[in-house]
């Protein structure tokens, strides 16, 4: 006899996971998550955590506000220590033009309620001392960015859910959907029918091939994204923020007792490359020593390749996806997908069970907005 359930959940990173949850605590306990690796594996395993309030578009601030709220009481509501670091976020800027663009910015999040401020150079050698600033033009920070721990908080979550009567089932990749006059019926695992009228894509990098198998295009191409870790060093402060340079994608921030670090390649064509280069690689810790000579100090530990999942306005696809009624989607966040886990879990949740989301209108992420080209570019990205 097949398996029925309410609803079907791809993926368990924090997406899948947080979805699942949401919608358990709404009462719609007849979930399954099929991944088909283990929790939290994909690019969820791979992110540096970052959590940040300094966006450009009205959703993304109020999608990350709401999850920040969750971010800050994770151990109270969940019972996890997700290592949350509040050391804020310290953006540094290199031209007129991204000076122009971070003070509108600022601008806006301000008028909902962020506590941004502009930093003048005496300021930014201040909040990180380690940082050459002679050709920085002003900054911005927020005190209540940082950064936690992506697998704890993942594993928080999938926790949470189970303890609801989620089933997560690991090793089982969705292999296809049962869709028939435009409705979603069923989805497959291998042999195995699992009826539902509800199937929620949260496949990640892997969003366009899960897609694929239920006949429709979902615009999120895979990029591979290099971090790397330094041994431990204390020739930088521990207190420091995460600090990113905005005109290269240069970032660091404090992590154990050393510190991680990325730069974003702009010439990396999409793919499925796992494989750490070493040449960017070098470039990256040239731009590093560049901007904070004191990691000349530094050895560096490990690194590794993770995927960002790239729209083409930057922004996520939530909810229903035209063609097929009862499949939806949560993917596509463009690198800054886990700290808007939790937000972005009640959101659907509420499509799902309330017809509308309420916790943040998130109309402007529908997924048929490109086919419309009605695009929402978000241009805080890193
Ligand atoms: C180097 C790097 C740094 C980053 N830094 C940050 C950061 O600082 N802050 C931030 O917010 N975000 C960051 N991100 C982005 C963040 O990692 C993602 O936006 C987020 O993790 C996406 O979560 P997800 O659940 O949608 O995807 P994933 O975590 O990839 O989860 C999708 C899951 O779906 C599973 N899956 C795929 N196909 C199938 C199938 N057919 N059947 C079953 N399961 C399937 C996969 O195995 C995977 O576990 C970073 C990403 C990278 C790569």
């Amino acid at each position: 006899m097949a398996r029925t359930a309410e609803a079907v959940i791809i993926g368990a990173g924090i997406m899948g996971c947080s979805v699942a949850y949401y919608l358990a605590a709404r009462g719609m306990t007849n979930v399954v998550v099929l991944e088909r690796d283990a929790i939290a594996r994909g690019a969820t395993a791979d992110a540096a955590g970052g959590i940040r309030l300094q966006f450009s578009t009205e959703t993304n601030i109020r999608l990350s506000q709401v999850s920040l709220e969750v971010w800050e009481h994770f151990p109270e509501l969940f019972g996890v220590d997700i290592g949350f670091r509040q050391q804020g976020y310290l953006f540094l800027l290199t031209t007129e033009d991204e000076v122009r663009t971070f003070r509108a910015n600022a601008e806006v999040q301000r008028r909902h309620g962020v506590p941004v401020r502009w930093v003048d150079r005496d300021e930014i050698r201040e909040l990180n001392p380690a940082v050459r600033v002679d050709d920085v033009l002003g900054g911005t920070f927020c005190p209540r960015d940082g950064w936690a721990d992506t697998y704890a908080a993942t594993a928080g979550l999938a926790r949470a859910a189970r303890g609801l009567g989620v089933e997560i089932r690991e090793e089982t990749p969705a292999t296809g959907f049962v869709i028939d006059a435009g409705r979603m019926r069923g989805v497959r695992a291998g042999d195995e029918l699992i009826e539902t009228p509800l199937a929620v894509i949260c496949a990640g990098p892997q969003t366009r091939e899960v897609g694929q198998l239920a006949g429709v295009d979902l615009p999120v191409l895979p990029y591979r994204r290099m971090s790397f870790i330094t041994e431990p060093f204390d020739a930088i402060p521990p207190t420091v923020p995460m600090t990113i340079e905005f005109h290269s994608g240069l970032y660091f921030h404090p992590e154990s007792h050393g510190f991680l670090f990325g730069m974003a390649n702009p010439d990396e064509p999409p793919g499925f490359n796992k494989t750490v280069d070493d040449e960017w690689m070098a470039r990256t810790v040239e731009a590093l020593c560049e901007r904070a000579p004191a990691f000349e100090q530094a050895r560096i530990m490990r690194g590794w390749a993770g995927f960002y999942e790239v729209t083409p306005d930057d922004n996520p696809l939530l909810g229903p996806i035209d063609g097929v009624e009862g499949l939806l989607v949560a993917a596509g966040f463009s690198g800054h997908g886990f700290m808007q886990g939790p937000a972005v879990g009640m959101c659907i949740a509420e499509l799902i069970t309330e017809g509308r989301a309420t916790t943040v209108d998130i109309s402007a992420f529908t997924p048929s907005r490109f086919r419309d080209g009605r695009l929402a570019q978000e241009h805080n990205v890193i």
